[in-house]
């Protein structure tokens, strides 16, 4: 059973279609909601900070109005809704589908799913939901003595038409993954390890160097951490930098490899059907935008309130970059 531990009495969230129609069933109740996100204690006035229940304006739904100032504060300010005239109700049903049940949906589905007149719409609040996925997760994973980390790198991308045979185009993406264990079931089926996959982090490297390696463990997970891998000897120096590491042989040999290092495989195996899935050519200048989406929608699986309320940006944590800044800080 899935449970999402963080989601709080006061602010449900839907589990199915019913349930969200039951929740969010006009304007008025997407603004309420959108209210008791932001202010968990209650409406503060960003003007004159007195703590009073605002008035409002049945006309403007998106605007509180400060019973002491007298000043209007917007609910959509620093929001993903931001300035829009898409109403909230749209963008609720759009963070809904984006986070909890369609990865790599078309514009063209979108439309249809909203029910919008106009595909530039769908095209632009698709596209705007997309910038909450593609930042990426910036704490670093591991760090609990229960915690292992498995790390490997793979390539990705290919079959170039027109060119010989080779590497073309391909790209060297490495990863990281918490391997975490369930509590005992009790089974005793071997194979039934109660090992799963716990948050993930990847990115494009340039090559399989110990730069490169241990550059990325450093910057995605805490020192510390038991750290397994094959024995390249990119990673031989994880040792030296303070991760607990245990190096497999595993020479090309696949049951090794599923018996050691399951869990990043299948992690590689989900990455690689999507992007083939849904993303015909990736361009390699793309690819950390789509690997980040991919990490968003994975460490976010067991917590689809969460990822809702990342997308529609009121999280806590609107001073994290726009798309536009993210691209041009990686151009
Ligand atoms: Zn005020």
């Amino acid at each position: 059973m899935i449970i999402d531990v963080l989601e709080r009495e006061e602010l449900p969230f839907p589990h199915s279609l019913q349930e969200f129609q039951r929740l969010f069933p006009d304007e008025a109740a997407c603004a309420k909601y959108l209210e008791r996100a932001r202010w968990r204690d209650g409406f503060v006035c960003p003007h004159c900070a007195s703590a009073d229940e605002p008035r409002y304006v049945s006309t403007r739904l998106k605007v509180l109005r400060c019973r002491h100032c007298r000043r209007d504060t917007s609910l959509t300010a620093g929001t993903v809704m931001e300035r829009t005239h898409t109403p909230l109700s749209v963008w609720f049903w759009g963070a809904y589908l984006v986070a909890s049940q369609t990865p790599g949906m078309s514009a063209v589905q979108f439309r249809r799913q909203l029910g919008l007149p106009c595909y530039e719409t769908a095209f632009q609040i698709l596209h705007k939901l997309r910038v909450g996925m593609v930042r990426p997760d910036q704490d670093r994973i591991g760090g609990k003595p229960e915690i292992i980390v498995e790390a490997d790198e793979t390539w990705i991308g290919g079959h170039t038409r027109g060119k010989g045979r080779g590497v073309h185009d391909m790209v060297l993406v490495a990863c990281a993954v918490e391997v975490r264990q369930r509590k005992r079931t009790g089974s005793l089926n071997k194979r039934k390890t109660g090992r799963y996959a716990g948050r993930v982090r990847l990115a494009v490297v340039p090559d399989r160097s110990t730069k490169s390696l241990v550059g990325f463990i450093e910057s995605a997970v805490v020192p510390g951490t038991s750290v397994i891998t094959d024995d390249w000897s990119g990673y031989s120096k994880l040792g030296e930098r303070g991760f607990c590491h245990t190096a497999v042989a595993e020479r090309g040999d696949m049951e090794v490899a599923d018996t050691f290092l399951p869990i990043i495989h299948l992690v590689f195996s989900n990455l690689k059907t999507w992007l083939r899935g849904t993303h015909h050519g990736v361009s390699p200048q793309h690819l950390q935008a789509y690997l980040n989406e991919f990490t968003f929608r994975f460490n976010r699986r067991f917590y689809p309130f969460n990822a809702f309320r990342s997308l529609l940006g009121i999280a806590g944590d609107v001073s994290a970059p726009t798309y536009a800044q993210f691209y041009a800080k990686k151009s």
